[in-house]
């Protein structure tokens, strides 16, 4: 089910009255969202299967680990680290980035990590890390060879190199020049992050948006929402559940992501309400 709540506006926190402003922009088309990756935690195709989405040879029907890259005019944000992240990145030509931003730090958000050990020789500092402190405890743990005290004798490029910003549901901070909110989603039994800049939300490994976030997500241009699949599943919205928060916020736009092998890439769309989308690998939009 999704939640629902009533007499939202009482919860209208101050804070998005006072950044309201900040989100009547037009789609200017100087920032820029690329798909990195649009599928679910096994990607498709899955491996040891053989149903027709997996075999397909339709590029669309062909899915990495979700992510996003946030292109501003001042650097490129990440948004989580894939275990396709350096293959996703090439893909795109990008080098590197100036900041990553986490969601979660569930497998298929973070374990490609490593991968940005160039990142710091060519930013000429550590890669600035946005996260929750839960999410920081993970990499900590997760990376713990990078934070030895031995690390700091590995030649540039042999470790990642990390400088942490602590960040929380609802607080606004700056980067690149943009004002990024975020923004608490439930994910089943765990507690992750969307991101909201200018009209535009991140919204993936969601199955319920709390009261408080209702609010935060209202007047948008282009959302991005998690879909997984036909049947509810604990911790991902389904398409049908998916389909009623967009009834519930009508944004303009709508692209559904973390998508498993159920959907057939052109059979699915044809069956969406107009402006609602499957997003696919390598997708770009302006906002
Ligand atoms: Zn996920
Ligand atoms: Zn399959
Ligand atoms: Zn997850």
């Amino acid at each position: 089910m999704v939640n629902s709540s009533q007499g939202n506006d009482a919860l209208l926190p101050t804070l998005l009255m006072e950044f309201r402003p900040l989100f009547e922009g037009s789609l200017t088309g100087q920032r820029k969202l690329v798909f990195l990756g649009t599928g679910t935690s096994s990607g498709v195709p899955m491996l040891g299967c053989n149903c027709e989405v997996c075999c397909s040879t339709d590029p669309k029907n062909q899915r990495t680990r979700p992510s996003v890259l946030l292109r501003f005019p001042d650097g490129d944000l990440l948004i989580d680290t894939t275990p396709e992240m350096r293959l996703q990145l090439l893909r795109e030509r990008v080098g590197f980035v100036q900041a990553i931003a986490y969601t979660h730090s569930h497998v298929d958000h973070l374990y490609g990590l490593d991968d940005a050990r160039p990142f710091p020789k060519l930013l000429g500092k550590p890669v600035p890390v946005y996260c929750e402190e839960a999410v920081e405890t993970d990499i900590r743990r997760v990376f713990s060879y990078a934070f030895q005290e031995s690390s700091h004798r590995f030649p540039p490029g042999g470790l990642p190199q990390l400088e942490f910003y602590r960040i929380g549901p609802g607080q606004t901070f700056s980067l690149l020049g943009q004002t990024i909110l975020p923004i608490r989603l439930e994910h089943g039994r765990f507690q992750v992050l969307g991101f909201r800049v200018g009209n535009l939300a991140y919204c993936t490994d969601v199955s319920k948006i709390p009261d408080e976030s209702w609010p935060l997500l209202e007047g948008l241009k282009v959302l991005v929402l998690d879909a997984l699949r036909h049947e509810p599943h604990p911790t991902h919205f389904n398409l049908e559940q998916a389909l009623e928060v967009v009834k519930r916020l009508r944004p303009e736009r709508t692209y559904f992501t973390h998508l498993s092998h159920q959907f057939d890439h052109n059979v699915t769309e044809s069956v969406l309400p107009p402006g609602v989308r499957l997003a696919y690998d390598g997708l770009t939009l302006e906002f």
